[in-house]
């Protein structure tokens, strides 16, 4: 590692690996990742990626129809039309870098159906996509000379300089500093700061708590995006997923009494956009009061159901079910984020030089509602967007970062512990699905208290309480929405 670099980017998901790929060769980029490269949640994407390709029977105007209609109109219609329109081609790139992507008898890209979607433009690699994607993206960028990539080196701070920033990070546990004259953001969502979540591990909202103590603008973080299945076993903090595509090859999915109920709330049943769905199991357990709920896909043919879901067929089965024969217990959890750090169509913040991309930002193509699929397609778009526009920059911009650096501190006081699941606990109680504005006020409190706290107190600055910094800020930031303390835009 240098100390500096004209471009950093914080994260190693999809829209971290894909954006540094967009650099010429003459620009030195580094990308930092807070754990080992494969951690992520692009590593755990299953379904696809949503993309309108030539020669089917999809459209640019259908797939804007869909991404609108799931994000109830709170959309922003030109970073829609922009995510649409490009994101095709993104995904031929990626074909083209060597990404294994199913494909049919002629070698085109084979394409699924999957809820909300009008049309089958699901790109996939059998249930794992996003594996298949990050593994060829990372291989390809420990290739390129152009990019240095350290691990395990966790970046506790992101602070402006004249021209740049220098970014304050933990390796090995010593604290470093890097300089750059851009910083790109792409740290993932937040699914950590739920008691229950399909995330990884990483997703605790860093990015969002640099960006917000630079003072950028952060957007709509109760909009949040609860999966109505997720595999409700016995595990722990992060349950996995039972993709959608299991709904859209004719799952269905029953009450504890063993009936279909998804239509009587909404005409599209168990294909409705996930917070239809999620709504409906809430309110449908609290009609029957039980949390039991199963999709049950047995009626198919279990050779089928092997070769299409293997991922999800050996994770049941290691939980003691196999789909084939039964049906798979699920419950909603905490799944996406839609909000963010604001950013133009360009993926730049409201502060100079500081980008951000991927699940962190807030490009305002969800609106209230992701639809699915389009979060990788959201990460290739405006990563891409992100590198064009800070390469221009680049060529006209010779200026070096000045300031003095700053001194940051290793502290001494031992974080207690307890805190991080205090703040998982009362964000689930106040905010699950469903909104209990009674709870809202008292939770607001709490977290304020707690962000004072470990702001004010010399705790040893290491993962644990990097981590708990953060989600406290993200659940400051969404009770300041919810509690509308918040100006409430549309997009
Ligand atoms: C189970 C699951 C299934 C999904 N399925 C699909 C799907 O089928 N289709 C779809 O479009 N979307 C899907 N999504 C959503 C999609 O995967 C994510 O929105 C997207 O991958 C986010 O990519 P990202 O690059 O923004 O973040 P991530 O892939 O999460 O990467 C974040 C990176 O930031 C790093 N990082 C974070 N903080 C720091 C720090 N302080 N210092 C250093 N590094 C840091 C992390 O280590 C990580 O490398 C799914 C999500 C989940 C959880």
């Amino acid at each position: 590692m240098e100390n500096y670099y004209p471009i950093v980017i914080i994260g190693s998901g999809v829209a971290g690996l894909y954006g540094a790929l967009q650099f010429d060769e003459r620009y030195k980029v580094l990308i930092i990742s807070k754990r080992n490269a494969e951690l992520s949640n692009s590593s755990l994407a299953q379904g696809g990626i949503a993309a309108v390709l030539d020669g089917s029977d999809d459209n640019i105007e259908l797939h804007i129809k869909d991404t609108m209609i799931a994000g109830k109109y709170k959309n922003n219609p030109e970073a829609v039309r922009v995510l649409v329109s490009e994101g095709g081609k993104d995904v031929i790139r990626l074909k083209e870098l060597g990404v294994d992507f199913d494909l049919d008898s002629n070698g085109e890209l084979l394409k699924t159906l999957e809820a909300g979607h009008s049309r089958n433009r699901i790109v996939h690699h059998k249930d794992f996509t996003g594996k298949a994607v990050t593994d060829r993206l990372i291989e390809l960028v420990r290739e390129r000379k152009n990019i240095d990539f350290i691990e395990n080196t966790h970046v506790f701070s992101v602070d402006k300089a004249e021209n740049g920033f220098y970014i304050g990070m933990l390796k090995d546990g010593n604290i470093e500093t890097v300089a750059c004259s851009y910083c790109i953001l792409a740290t993932g969502g937040i699914g950590r700061v739920y008691k229950y979540t399909t995330n990884s591990a990483i997703a605790t909202g860093d990015g969002i708590a640099f960006a917000k103590k630079l003072g950028a603008k952060i957007m709509h973080l109760d909009r949040i995006q609860f999966h109505p299945t997720a595999f409700a076993g016995e595990q722990g903090r992060e349950r996995f997923l039972i993709s959608e595509a299991v709904r859209g090859e004719g799952a269905v999915l029953l009450n504890c009494y063993g009936e279909r109920f998804a239509f009587n709330y909404d005409e599209r049943g168990e294909l409705a956009p996930r917070d239809v769905v999620s709504e409906a199991i809430i309110k449908e357990s609290m009609r029957t009061n039980s949390e039991n709920f199963y999709l049950d896909i047995t009626h198919k043919d279990p050779e089928f159901i092997k070769a299409r879901f293997p991922m999800i067929y050996e994770n049941c089965l290691a939980e003691g079910i196999d789909i084939t024969v039964e049906k798979i217990p699920v419950f909603p959890c905490q799944h996406y984020l839609m909000g963010g750090i604001d950013v133009d169509l360009y993926a730049r913040t409201s502060v100079d030089r500081l980008y951000a991309t991927g699940e962190c930002s807030h490009t305002g193509v969800h609106g209230a509602n992701r639809l699915a699929s389009n979060s990788l397609l959201e990460a290739l778009v405006f990563s891409r967007r992100a590198a064009t526009d800070i390469m221009d920059k680049l060529t006209k911009d010779c200026s070096i970062v000045k300031g003095s650096m700053p001194k940051y501190s290793m502290g001494h006081i031992v974080l207690p512990t307890g805190i991080r699941t205090e703040i998982r606990t009362t964000l689930q109680d106040s905010y699950f699905v469903i909104k209990k504005a009674e709870k809202f006020e008292e939770s607001f409190q709490r977290f304020n208290t707690i962000l004072e706290n470990l702001e004010n107190t010399d705790y040893i600055l290491n993962s644990a309480y990097i981590e708990a910094k953060s989600l406290a800020t993200v659940a400051q930031e969404i009770m300041l929405e919810v509690t509308g303390r918040k100006q409430q835009e549309d997009y």
